[in-house]
């Protein structure tokens, strides 16, 4: 732990946390809470309060949908798909220009190493609004060449065009705060839709302070409502709206599964990106230190809280011993501390409650009787910090094994066969990512082929991109987010028929 002195932070930045209450946005102006209500958010390193953020419930969520339903009939929905293409390049262009404050913003509300939020937070958030940027223009309808059998010979136009679908919810996790804002709203908007979007409350500020950007980039009032607030009142109060005509949703399986429930009430569309206990296969003939970069940016990216942590890895015999020295030995190197510093790999966990549980998770691998190989304690001091901890010797139906752990710790296990360990690796409730390390191509895309998961990486791990698709099979979730299938997430096909009989 390194107790440097660290960088001050940028004038925008500390103008805007000398604010006094972090307000909801709705309708293009900070408000407060209905309630009156407020919540603290809180420096994971420290322990130390950023600040007062306005607590959104059921009151502030329909005050957001009311006006985001406005909002699609005003400016927004006269507004020309090129036009619409010219706000979003300017929302990338002033982020981008400001991506050293909103990196420090990330870092001190999460708790990230600021190495990360600087090479991929802010990038890729950037990166999201360029992408979609593009597709305004773009979002094109077919023809079709129908034919009637009740009406022989007879001629039609048939046509279809891609509609926003209306006001959508926006519920986000806390491990990529402004990232995971940014992959919502950029191709939302690129459709055309309004949103209500409610960050979590471990990390609000970014998304409120985002939405301040877009009102400055020319996105009219009301197109975007930030509403922070709590799961059960403001989450649930945007699942059940009966004025919502879809939800996205990232984080746990548990909570994504009430979500699913509660949008029953007016069939509203949803996309879910949930959970995953990640498999991280390393044949004996792979790049053995390529295997074990992956197999850190696997597990310690982010200190573990990736919904594609490559938490189970699974080492042909072989290559075992050797590449598990060398795995339990880096991980006692790896520098944490204060993310702010330039020189930290990795943070605090993003709370105490969830440091806690991680800790539990690692005191049930210790009694079922895996190997601690490397961590297994938090640190002393100030902020929530957990060692990087390496287990080995795993058996498949520990805790460890099954329960997705959402931090830094990795689980090893040897296996014997191609068949073996494609079957182990599947035996999972999830399917969101996972990997493959070998030199034989062959090999490497049967695999590919085999794995039950929405993405599989081949010699890589962690690759992500605006244009790519991401999402779960299983109790991962389902719909893709990124690339074109966002915009069918966020539009809905229209049938038009002409008789030209
Ligand atoms: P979570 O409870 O599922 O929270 C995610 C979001 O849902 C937050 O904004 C949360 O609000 C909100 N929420 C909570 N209860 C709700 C309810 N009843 N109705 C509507 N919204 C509700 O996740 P977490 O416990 O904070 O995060 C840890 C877990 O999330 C991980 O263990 C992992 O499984 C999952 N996760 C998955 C991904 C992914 O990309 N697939 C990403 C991150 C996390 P609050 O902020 O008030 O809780
Ligand atoms: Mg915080």
């Amino acid at each position: 732990m390194t107790t440097a002195s660290l960088p001050d932070v940028h004038p925008l930045l500390k103008e805007f946390l000398a604010r006094k209450v972090h307000k909801l946005l709705i309708d293009g102006k900070p408000v407060d809470a209905a309630s009156g209500k407020t919540f603290e958010t809180v420096n994971p390193a420290t322990g130390e309060a950023l600040g007062a953020v306005a607590a959104g419930d059921a009151a502030d969520v329909d005050a957001a949908v009311a006006a985001a339903r406005k909002a699609l009939e005003g400016p927004w929905g006269k507004m020309t798909p090129a036009e619409r293409e010219k706000v979003l390049h300017k929302v990338a262009d002033l982020l981008e220009a400001r991506a050293e404050a909103f990196a420090q913003l990330d870092t001190l509300d999460n708790g990230k190493p600021i190495r990360e939020a600087k090479s991929g937070d802010l990038p890729l958030s950037v990166a999201l609004f360029r992408y979609y940027g593009g597709w305004p223009t773009k979002i094109t309808g077919d023809t079709t060449p129908v034919s009637v059998p009740y009406y022989p010979g007879a001629k039609f136009l048939q046509y279809t065009v891609r509609e926003p679908i209306g006001v959508v919810g926006a519920i986000i996790p806390w491990n990529f705060p402004l990232l995971m804002a940014a992959e919502r709203l950029a191709p939302i908007l690129a459709c055309g839709n309004t949103v209500v979007l409610k960050p979590a409350e471990q990390t609000p500020l970014s998304a409120l302070w985002l939405g301040e950007l877009l009102l400055e980039a020319g996105v009219p009032a009301g197109v975007v409502n930030v509403v922070p607030g709590l799961g059960p009142t403001a989450g649930a109060a945007i699942a059940k709206h009966m004025g919502i005509d879809k939800v996205t949703f990232t984080g746990s399986t548990e909570v994504g599964r009430e979500i699913v429930k509660a949008s029953a009430g007016n069939m509203k569309r949803v996309t879910m990106e949930l959970g995953g206990k990640s498999p991280n296969i390393i044949f004996a003939d792979a790049d053995m230190e390529a295997a074990a970069r992956g197999i850190f940016a696997g597990i310690f990216y982010n200190q573990g809280q990736t919904c594609s942590a490559g938490s189970r890895v699974f080492i042909e015999r072989p290559a075992y011993d050797k590449l598990v020295a060398a795995v339990a030995d880096r991980a006692g190197k790896i520098k944490q501390g204060n993310g702010l510093d330039p020189k930290i790999a990795m943070g605090p966990l993003v709370s105490k409650e969830q440091r806690d549980r991680v800790l539990s998770l690692v005191e049930k691998g210790k009694s079922e009787g895996a190997k601690l190989l490397a961590g297994g304690a938090a640190q002393p001091g100030a902020g929530w910090f957990i060692q990087p901890t390496v287990f080995g010797d795993v058996k498949d139906d520990m805790t460890i094994a099954r329960e997705e752990i959402f931090g830094p710790v990795v689980c090893l296990f040897p296996f014997d066969s191609v068949d073996e360990v494609i079957d182990r690796a599947n035996s999972t409730d999830y399917g969101l990512v996972a990997a493959v390390w070998t030199k034989d191509i062959k090999k490497a895309h049967l695999a590919a082929n085999r794995l039950k998961a929405g993405v599989v990486w081949i010699n890589c791990y962690q690759f992500v991109d605006a244009a790519a698709p991401w999402g779960g099979v299983k109790q991962s979730g389902y719909g893709r987010e990124k690339g074109p299938y966002a915009i069918e997430n966020y539009t809905s096909v229209k049938s038009v028929w002409v008789d030209l009989n």
